[in-house]
């Protein structure tokens, strides 16, 4: 059963939330989200460069001083320790008011719960402060899906690991001053057995980090080359061969991704706000008005109600302290395609025009938003786990049928 009530406290809280991002968020990021693809689609807005820098570290410091970057964590961290519930609140408001989404990288969770005190002192007040990018060196060109198969060496020579071998599709390596990522430290052991999760400096000599181009024209995915890179020992997190078991830890945080699925109700609102004025301006005729429109749109709006209720089941579940697990696969599985969806009834209603892709362009309805869009959520039936591989873990944990 979900309770969708607010108690008291979470009431009082609800509110302390609004009257903060009321007063904090700057007006124009929020009038700038209508633009927002994620992705790297920000810049396609109206407010860029140093501009947009300014008014994003102003509300960057403002969320630091509550706690409310990685507001799961413990006050001595830079956190706030706040509730599943409260993080629940937090994100939902914040996706209702159209604030701009300021993260800590997700190792800092597990830094925060099987790093060292070295490493918890060294990072994690920089990430809450936003100071040093992270990315994620796991996949490599022959294991995505099957990650445990993956084959770039560590080799212990004295104090220090020494890499080499090739990852893929590692998403902000370009800008990035670290990297955690996984190694194989013992070829002979089972293929689960013998990988460790390594901390390591991007400057080290011996990376060659080299842009990969998507469909969409950006370049935030990189190939990363090892070439003898050494590593020192005392980066690992965890034990020697167990960096698998480090990289899987379920943490106790949330991952409902309410925001996400409140944010899209809001893009449906833009869609078909953008829509409307032709019958406004008297013409008698809006798009709106033609049966098949009105019935696609109705249809994702209908969609992106039932994400919403996905995601109130997940942290339901959190919040009673279970651990979602297939259920999270059904929300990331319909959610990801119901956004391939908005996509197409987006530059569907929008006709040749919603195929248009300069930004600047008039004729391009809304800097392009929709056909940047429409390309982009291809990759989101694929980053984080395929729908196909989504599908095997609802047949066999949620149904239980048999494995193929
Ligand atoms: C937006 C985005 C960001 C990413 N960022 C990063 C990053 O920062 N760091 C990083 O390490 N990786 C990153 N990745 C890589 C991502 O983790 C992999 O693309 C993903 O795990 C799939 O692996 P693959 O591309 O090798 O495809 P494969 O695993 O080769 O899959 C190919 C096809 O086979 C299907 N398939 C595979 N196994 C099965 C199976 N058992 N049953 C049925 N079908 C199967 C898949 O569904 C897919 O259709 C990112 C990917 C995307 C799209």
């Amino acid at each position: 059963m979900v309770d969708f009530t607010d108690t008291e406290e979470q009431a009082a809280f609800r509110t302390e939330v609004r009257e903060f991002v009321a007063r904090e968020h700057p007006q124009a990021l929020a009038d700038d989200a209508i633009y927002s693809v994620g992705l790297g689609g920000d810049q396609i807005g109206a407010v860029r460069g140093e501009e947009r820098r300014k008014l994003s570290r102003s509300w960057r410091e403002a969320l630091v001083e509550k706690g409310w970057i990685a507001p799961a964590w413990p006050k001595e961290y830079g956190g706030a320790d706040l509730s599943v519930m409260e993080q629940f609140i937090l994100n939902e408001v914040f996706a209702e008011m159209r604030a701009t989404p300021q993260r800590v990288p997700d190792v800092g969770s597990t830094i925060m719960v099987h790093g060292s005190d070295e490493m918890k002192s060294k990072f994690l007040p920089a990430m809450v402060k936003g100071q040093e990018v992270w990315c994620q060196g796991y996949s490599e060109p022959g294991s995505g899906s099957d990650l445990a198969s993956l084959q770039t060496r560590a080799v212990r020579d004295g104090d220090d690991y020494v890499l080499n071998g090739q990852k893929i599709w590692t998403s902000g390596a370009h800008q990035a001053k670290w990297m955690f990522g996984l190694f194989r430290t013992d070829p002979d052991a089972p293929k689960h057995r013998g990988i460790s999760y390594l901390l390591l400096s991007m400057e080290a000599p011996g990376i060659t980090v080299r842009p990969l181009s998507q469909i969409t024209d950006a370049k935030s995915f990189n190939e990363v080359f090892f070439e003898d890179v050494h590593v020192p020992a005392r980066n690992i997190i965890g034990e020697e061969n167990r960096g698998w078991y480090v990289g899987a830890t379920h943490l106790d945080f949330e991952r409902s991704s309410i925001g996400s699925a409140i944010g899209i109700q809001n893009t449906l609102d833009d869609l078909r706000d953008y829509l409307l004025p032709e019958e406004e301006a008297g013409s008698g005729r809006s798009r709106l008005s033609e049966p098949s429109v009105r019935a696609a749109l109705a249809d994702r709006y209908i969609e992106a109600e039932t994400a919403k209720l996905f995601s109130y089941r997940v942290i339901s579940m959190q919040n009673r302290g279970d651990i979602p697990n297939y259920e999270a696969s059904v929300q990331k599985v319909f959610t990801s395609e119901m956004k391939q969806r908005i996509g197409n009834t987006a530059v569907k209603t929008q006709g040749l025009w919603g195929q248009l892709y300069g930004r600047e362009d008039d004729f391009t309805p809304m800097r392009s938003k929709w056909s940047q869009w429409y390309l982009a959520t291809i990759s989101e039936t694929i980053g984080a786990g395929t729908s196909e591989v989504q599908r095997n873990v609802i047949a066999t944990r949620g149904l239980g049928l048999p494995r193929g």
